[in-house]
């Protein structure tokens, strides 16, 4: 649920292309929470869209695994808008495989965007926080996977520990700058990424205490608890929203 808390701040979400997707969510919420929203990702024509369907959202072209894109989006951000509070690094691919059979051209894909496309991101955007001296709050979208040892992720497991990892070395650098990093740990999410894994969603439901899969609003919600002074006292963290199905 979403107030005024975002007022007057500019938020940045990777991967925010599609409709269906957990960075489109945060795209609503933040900027139903009053804040300004560019959804980033390589999709241009679905996130043109999206953006579109959104008050206060804007799109632009990123890969998050090139440094140049990084460098043009965040200055453009705040050549236009002053600042960048919100940093959410949701971009992210599941190609699954297990140890002895994951391909490399698969394991370097996939920690080039899940795990390099979170370094990026995080270093460039801290700096224009550094620079603004506003502060600020980066969202790390990491996994389950990054809890815990999943069957078959041995690529995908791997980068989303690595981002679990990285968000508190981060946390403990960036404090003194007032900007606070945590990793969020969806579980099994209704988006097109869990629908690509041709899963079988009843089967996954089961596994779930709640008995069914999230919904990409209910990661969005605690996205808009980390970027907002709700968690004013929360970095490094990981936070795990999974309806039960970790521990
Ligand atoms: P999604 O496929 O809708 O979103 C991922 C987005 O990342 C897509 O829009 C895609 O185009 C974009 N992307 C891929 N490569 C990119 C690149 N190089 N540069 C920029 N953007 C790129 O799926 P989603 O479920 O919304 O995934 C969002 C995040 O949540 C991902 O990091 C994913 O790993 C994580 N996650 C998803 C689930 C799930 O069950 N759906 C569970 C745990 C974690």
């Amino acid at each position: 649920m979403a107030g005024n808390e975002l007022e007057g701040r500019v938020a940045l979400i990777s991967g925010g292309a599609r409709d269906k997707g957990q960075g489109a969510a945060e795209g609503r919420l933040f900027s139903a929470a009053g804040a300004t929203v560019v959804l980033a990702d390589v999709l241009d024509e679905e996130g043109e869209r999206t953006a579109g369907s959104i008050e206060r959202a804007e799109y632009a072209h990123l890969d998050v695994t090139s440094d140049a894109d990084w460098e043009r989006v965040v200055a453009d951000i705040v050549a236009r808008h002053g600042r960048l509070d919100v940093l959410v690094n949701n971009a992210g691919i599941a190609a699954m495989g297990r140890l002895v059979n994951v391909t490399r051209a698969d394991w370097d894909r996939t920690i080039a965007i899940n795990q390099t496309g979170v370094f990026l991101g995080m270093q460039y955007g801290a700096r224009a926080m550094i620079d603004a001296g506003n502060g600020g709050s980066i969202i790390n979208i990491s996994s389950i996977a990054g809890m815990q040892g999943m069957f078959g992720s041995m690529a995908y497991g791997a980068s989303k520990w690595a981002v679990r990892g990285m968000t508190k070395i981060a946390a403990k650098e960036l404090g003194r700058h007032a900007i606070r990093v945590n990793s969020v740990h969806p579980g099994f999410i209704d988006t097109d990424m869990l629908a690509q894994g041709e899963l079988d969603g009843d089967r996954l439901a089961r596994a779930v205490p709640l008995g069914r899969v999230g919904r990409p609003d209910e990661i969005a919600e605690m996205a808009l608890f980390l970027a907002s002074d709700a968690s004013s006292y929360c970095t490094g963290q990981g936070f795990i929203v999974d309806g039960g199905v970790y521990g």
